[in-house]
């Protein structure tokens, strides 16, 4: 019997690790399952900042070398796997392996599987894993993040994988996409993050956004504004990605939103960068979702769901903030209602 299973492994799940176990509860995380279908999902374990670069606005992490740092604090197996450090302050991948190393070191145990299934209707709570192991506790904190949208296009469907893709750090360096020309759709920072961090490989960078106006925040669309190597093309859409079975990815068919008259360009990939989905697929009919799938938080200012004693934290509660450090701090926040709750019942 668990008294807390935290379910996800981004910055909200290691929080409300560390926190948990720190009060003794000794939770227990699935982090998720390491799988082709989650890589191409973008849901593997360390959520989608394991799939960024730099992290300049985590605070604590000025840029600067943290390299001995890093050696001295994660374990070295899981340290070896990562990649080289980037001196600009700490990256994505680092951060998360810090903080699961936080968590660790408190006595947090970890499972490498996805949680596919939940029974809310029974206490203890069962929680079921991809392996078909279930698991009995008294409390649940879900943190499962979000994952990236496609535009849902077939010809999209059909090369991803082959030039078409959702994360420009996991694939931005394969051989295919270097010295060529590429397209990023989407307004937001992570089209503008994307689009910056391809043009280290490629030979130009076509941002395509759908407005006049980038959604992005003022100092990383000036960034992609001021790149010589993006070009943004405004008011366009995406509406088709041109290939073959040998080449995969060849090109674009874009269409302009005002004057309605289409553009092909050659290029070499496609990024999509349009926003994300929450991962509750496993919770419909468990817990109240809000209208965009999102778990609802049903009192303000707490991480209480519709099911008492289960509480959830992060991006899959949070469609509006969707920050590392939000995140983190609901992890913190869940961790503490969920303590409290079980003292209420005077469990613990
Ligand atoms: P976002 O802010 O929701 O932006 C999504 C973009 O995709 C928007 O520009 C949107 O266009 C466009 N879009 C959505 N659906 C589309 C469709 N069907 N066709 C064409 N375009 C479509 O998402 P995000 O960029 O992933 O950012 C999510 C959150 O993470 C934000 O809070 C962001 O600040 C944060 N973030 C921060 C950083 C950082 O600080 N380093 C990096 C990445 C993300 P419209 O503008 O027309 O709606």
């Amino acid at each position: 019997m668990e008294k807390v299973v935290i379910i996800g492994s981004g910055p909200a799940g290691w929080t409300a690790a560390i926190y948990a176990a720190r009060a003794e509860l000794k939770p227990l995380v699935f982090e998720g399952a390491i799988t082709e279908e989650n890589r191409l999902a973008g849901t593997l374990p360390l959520g989608q900042l394991a799939l960024t670069t730099e992290v300049e606005n985590f605070p604590g992490f000025p840029a600067g070398n943290l390299e001995a740092y890093l050696d001295d604090a994660i374990d070295p197996q899981r340290r070896a796997m990562m990649p080289a450090h980037s001196k600009h302050g700490v990256s994505g991948p680092e951060l998360m392996e810090l903080m699961r190393q936080q968590a660790v070191n408190f006595g947090t145990r970890i499972v490498t599987d996805d949680v596919v299934d939940v029974n809310f209707e029974c206490h203890p709570f069962k929680v079921t894993a991809s392996s078909g192991e279930t698991t009995q506790t008294l409390s649940v904190i879900v943190a499962t993040g979000a994952r990236a949208n496609y535009l849902g296009l077939p010809s999209e469907e059909k090369f991803k994988n082959r030039g078409v893709s959702a994360c420009a750090v996991c694939d931005g360096a394969l051989p295919r996409f270097r010295n060529k020309p590429l397209v990023v759709v989407g307004g937001g920072d992570s089209a503008v993050e994307e689009a910056t961090y391809l043009t280290k490989f490629a030979s130009r960078v076509y941002l395509v956004h759908r407005r006049d106006k980038l959604r992005a925040s003022r100092i990383m669309a000036k960034r992609a504004m001021e790149n010589p190597k993006i070009e943004i093309l405004w008011n366009t859409v995406l509406e088709e990605v041109l290939g073959d079975d040998q080449h995969g990815v060849t090109g674009v068919r874009l269409r302009h939103k005002v004057d309605d008259t289409t553009l092909e360009l050659e290029v070499a990939g496609v990024f999509l960068a349009i926003g994300h989905t929450p991962n509750t697929d496993f919770l419909k009919g468990k817990l109240e979702l809000t209208d965009k799938g999102y778990i609802r938080w049903t009192t303000p200012f707490r991480t209480y769901t519709s099911v008492e004693g289960v509480f959830a934290a992060g991006d899959v509660a949070d469609d509006y903030y969707r920050q590392a450090v939000t995140a983190a701090g609901s992890g913190c926040m869940a961790a503490l209602d969920a303590e409290r709750w079980l003292a209420a019942k005077e469990y613990e």
